[in-house]
């Protein structure tokens, strides 16, 4: 598998495949968190948390999938908390769900150590996750990755948990006594190992990347059928494994969706609204080092006070040097969309 990557890898390199796509152009970090503590491939996934009156005070939420659970992290990479609650792979939130009266930010994470989801309140005044869960929620076998959807038309909030057999179940979030308890209401499936996934509230979409495959748009709500749209292919624009997906969302339908290319160590862009493939881009030694075979990823278009005033890309790096471990590099937004020529704006989540 490993010489299969390499031999398309090349391909690729050599201008063989991939016919459509421009080169990726570099762009440079320019933050990045405090190394995980353990080596190998931990660190996973990030959830980027924007702070409802202070922008500086938005946290970045890491998982550790060798079984230190979440990292929490200020805008400057400095690890403010840490809950090994398990071998997290995925993390994903969402904001203001009414929790006996009181709206709660909600985040979520795959525990894989025992197949559940673990679920964590963020209170905005001390900065700090605790866990909300009412019991132990058990998901499906072998779960991988994970991402939350906030549906407009119900207002409700919902999970969707995958596993590497391609099996996607939907889960709905409800409130139980204070603590947050959660039922599934909805099965699907892909042809072979999916992981990133995003939803896009506002469009009522979700996005699954199938790793050898490509990605593709379902529809978010419970009750829909279950056709998909192709978005973009390993065939085209992606090298295998397609792995974080993250929403930049700007007003009425606007902003970028963007993708993990792991196996080219690059980043893909596209139309939110049309799914448009619009250029391809890397994270490059600087200061900071750039970045490699990117797990998961989020990007966030509200201000995040005057160092990223058009939000915020975050990444997982393979090899962080020089520590040799694993950590996430921090970008200013606009840094992608001024490479490719694209417009932007600032947006609110
Ligand atoms: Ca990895
Ligand atoms: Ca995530
Ligand atoms: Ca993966
Ligand atoms: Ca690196
Ligand atoms: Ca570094």
């Amino acid at each position: 598998m490993k010489l299969v990557l390499l031999f398309l890898t090349l391909l690729g390199l050599l201008g063989c495949s991939n016919k459509s796509a421009p080169a990726p152009v570099g762009i440079t970090a320019d933050a990045e968190t405090q190394p995980v503590t353990q080596t190998g491939d931990v660190a996973d996934d990030p959830a980027i948390w924007v702070h409802p009156d202070t922008p500086e005070k938005s946290l970045i939420i890491g998982t550790n999938k060798s079984g230190g659970g979440l990292e929490v992290y200020t805008l400057d990479g400095t690890t403010i908390q840490t809950l090994p609650d398990g071998k997290f792979n995925n993390v994903d939130l969402r904001y203001g769900m009414t929790l006996q009266g009181i709206p709660t930010d909600i985040v979520v994470a795959t525990n894989r150590s025992d197949d559940t989801l673990a679920i964590y309140g963020i209170d905005a005044g001390s900065l700090t996750l605790r866990p909300i869960a009412a019991r132990k929620i058990e998901t499906l076998p072998k779960s991988y990755g994970l991402c939350m959807y906030h549906s407009p038309l119900r207002n409700a909030y919902y999970v969707f948990v995958n596993n590497k057999a391609g099996e996607i179940r939907q889960y709905e979030l409800f409130d139980d006594n204070g603590s947050v308890n959660a039922k599934e209401v909805r099965r699907f499936a892909v042809a072979s190992q999916p992981e990133g996934c995003v939803a896009d509230d506002e469009l009522q979409s979700l996005y699954v990347g199938e790793e050898d495959a490509g990605i593709w748009r379902f529809s978010a709500e419970p009750d829909a059928p279950d056709t998909r749209t192709l978005i973009d292919s390993t065939r085209e624009h992606l090298v295998a494994d397609v792995e974080g997906l993250a929403l930049y969302m700007l007003p009425q339908g606007e902003g970028y969706l963007i993708a993990s290319s792991q196996g080219n160590s690059s980043y893909t862009l596209y139309d939110r609204r049309h799914g448009t493939y619009l250029g391809s881009f890397r994270i490059v030694d600087s200061t900071i080092d750039g970045t490699s075979d990117t797990d998961g990823l989020d990007i966030t278009a509200a201000a995040l006070g005057t160092r990223y005033p058009f939000g915020m890309l975050v990444v997982q790096d393979g090899s962080d040097l020089p520590s040799e471990k694993q950590n996430f590099k921090m970008i200013r937004a606009e840094k992608i969309f001024e490479a490719l020529h694209l417009p932007y704006k600032q947006g609110i989540q």
